[in-house]
């Protein structure tokens, strides 16, 4: 079954690649595993998957110790990270997908012991609920970064409104995509910021065809 769902992603993703123009090695598949326990998410490692993500401190470091097996896994935090638990958890993840404020950035700076390559969220879409930083204000946010030598931006990360429309979906991941271009074109040297991070399971082959490079994809791999 979990075979099936990650071939079928896989081939969506190399379908929505090729529409675009762009090679299949440009986007790596990141599988939210968080709704799945250490079992079903080691099935997914077995197959060679080795990008997982989790979005819950506690629950990602419970797993990850039951994983030890598997040190090849690159581990990715996607939810919202509380400033107390930076400590427990910087150091045990390759990628954290949700920098969004100047307070969180100076706790990692301050635990880290290696550099952490995030991702800045930021939040296109105005809802009121999205955690990220407004639009105009990420090169402002990056560039006050630029002490902080434990933080690599790679990137940025949004999500799309759970409810949109696929020309809404567009419309976000195209914004992100110019305000990416316009910061790696600063040539920051603690931002590369070459990377995009969007697309779910919902959006994920429109977030390709507006240049993701990392897709975050959970229910599809698991229903
Ligand atoms: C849960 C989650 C995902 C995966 O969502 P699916 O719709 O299950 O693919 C991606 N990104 C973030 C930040 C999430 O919290």
């Amino acid at each position: 079954m979990i075979q099936e769902n990650l071939a079928k992603v896989q081939q969506t993703i190399h379908e929505a690649c090729a529409l675009a123009n762009r090679s299949s090695d440009e986007v790596t598949l990141v599988a939210v595993t968080k709704t799945v326990d250490a079992k079903v998410t080691e099935s997914l490692i077995r197959l060679g998957q080795l990008n997982c993500a989790e979005n819950r401190v506690d629950k990602f470091l419970a797993k990850k110790a039951q994983l030890q097996a598997y040190p090849e896994v690159v581990w990715h935090f996607i939810g919202n990270l509380q400033r107390r638990k930076v400590k427990d958890v910087i150091n045990e993840i390759d990628y954290f997908h949700a920098l969004d404020s100047l307070r969180l950035a100076d706790e990692i700076q301050k635990r880290a012991k290696k550099v952490i390559k995030c991702f800045v969220e930021v939040n296109v879409s105005g809802e009121e609920s999205k955690q990220g930083i407004h639009p105009d204000e990420v090169e402002s946010f990056i560039r006050s970064l630029a002490e902080h030598t434990q933080i690599q931006v790679v990137g940025l990360m949004t999500m799309a409104p759970f409810e949109s429309t696929e020309q809404e979906q567009r419309e976000i991941f195209k914004k992100l995509h110019l305000i990416q271009r316009k910061i790696a074109n600063l040539h920051l040297t603690n931002a590369p910021c070459l990377d995009l991070s969007m697309g779910m399971s919902n959006d994920y082959p429109v977030a390709i065809g507006e240049g993701a490079t990392f897709v975050r994809v959970g229910t599809a791999l698991f229903r």
